[in-house]
């Protein structure tokens, strides 16, 4: 498994004013995120991160574009959802790490490094939506039959449970 460390923007070496960052996220980068919340377990998404250097703070523009495959949740196999988003971070070097909000980052000056790999992923999960299923009729035979013997209602109510697949799980186990 590879590691992280090709995601480290060297900010505080920067000097031109816009430089422009390029990945490719594939499976080797999904591992590393597999047991995070979010429910992504593979894809392939283009990502760029354009960095401005700013008088007291680094702008980053985030885009990432292609598809990640979350599982879906009526019928448990992996669908794949396109991708097309953006998203801006602003970076300040401060005394110590913080992380202010979804916008704003604090990072120690000393170190002048930020590893972008997590908001990348955090950008990803959050343009998925909260419910994925697959379009009607695509889900997975087998398990529709075995679904449709059990009472549907709490996977049909939407949002409520994020994790009624679980509980679909817990009953199969039975
Ligand atoms: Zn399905």
């Amino acid at each position: 498994m590879s590691d992280l460390s090709s995601y480290i923007i060297p900010l505080k070496s920067i000097i031109s004013y816009t430089t422009k960052y390029d990945y490719e996220l594939g499976e080797p980068f999904f591992l590393h995120f597999v047991s995070s919340e979010g429910d992504i377990q593979g894809g392939a998404i283009v990502a760029s991160v354009l960095v401005k250097k700013l008088t007291h703070s680094f702008e980053l523009s985030i885009e990432l574009k292609g598809f990640v495959s979350v599982m879906c949740d009526r019928c448990l196999d992996m669908m794949d959802i396109d991708i097309e988003t953006e998203s801006s971070l602003i970076v300040k070097f401060g005394d110590e790490y913080n992380d202010v909000d979804d916008k704003l980052i604090i990072i120690p000056e000393k170190e002048g490094i930020i590893n972008i790999a997590w908001y990348l992923y955090e950008c990803l999960v959050l343009s998925i939506p909260i419910q994925h299923i697959h379009p009607k009729g695509k889900c997975n035979k087998e398990m529709e039959q075995k679904l449709q013997t059990y009472s549907t209602d709490r996977i049909e109510k939407p949002n409520e449970d994020r994790d009624s697949r679980w509980d679909v799980l817990k009953d199969f186990k039975q």
